[in-house]
């Protein structure tokens, strides 16, 4: 499919911890096109019962990554869809070089927001996080300094999940920069790439993307 003038393609890369998602659900209602993710495509299929969700299913069970050829299939049939003729924004893809180069002739993105946070920062806004260790709750370390440690959704206890401790999400950190690195230089090359500094607040970030595009 040809871009047709005017239509938004966007691609949102950013670690945990830079807001990436909020920033994609804001750019969603403000452009008033969908926040499509990798993720959320393959667990639809799934719930879906379809036969890509039976066999995106097993490669999920065996914790195997999802091959390239089913993302594509489902992202290329996304992007086509009613709510996306006046542009989408890709959150998840593509994730490697050799996902970008194929892509190159369908996804055509128009911009490439990179919201950047630093490790530390990134570290520190994370492992604020607690949760419900029974409802999944979600809250933070202060609400758990004021309130206690008590679930106010079902009276269990708030815990920091061990996902959330500093050393997991360092080594997710570690992960997303040599994974998403060569794909920004890529796009870079291409003349793509906005940066934008995520350690700013959530409203400024946002006035920021939506002043580029
Ligand atoms: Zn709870």
């Amino acid at each position: 499919m040809t871009p047709h003038e005017g239509q938004k393609r966007l691609i949102l890369i950013g670690p945990q911890g830079s807001g990436k998602g909020t920033q994609g659900e804001l750019l969603s209602v403000y452009l008033q096109i969908p926040t499509i993710s990798t993720g959320h495509l393959c667990r639809t299929e799934i719930e879906h019962g379809t036969e890509l969700g039976k066999s995106i299913e097993q490669y999920v069970r065996a914790g195997e990554l999802v091959p390239d050829e089913i993302v594509i299939q489902m992202l290329k049939k996304r992007i086509t869809e009613f709510d996306a003729q006046d542009g989408f924004i890709i959150d998840g893809f593509p994730r490697t070089v050799a996902q970008a180069e194929e892509a190159e002739s369908w996804l055509r993105p128009t911009k490439v927001i990179v919201i950047e946070i630093d490790d530390a920062q990134a570290v520190e806004r994370m492992s604020q996080r607690r949760a419900c260790s029974q409802c999944r709750y979600k809250t933070t370390a202060d609400f758990v300094a004021k309130h206690g440690d008590e679930c106010p959704r079902c009276s269990g206890k708030i815990v920091q999940r061990e996902d959330d401790l500093p050393e997991a999400i360092q080594h997710r950190l570690n992960t997303y920069h040599q994974i998403t690195q060569p794909v920004v230089s890529y796009y870079e090359a291409h003349g793509l790439i906005e940066r934008f500094d995520g350690a700013q607040t959530i409203p400024k970030v946002f006035m920021e993307i939506a002043h580029v595009l």
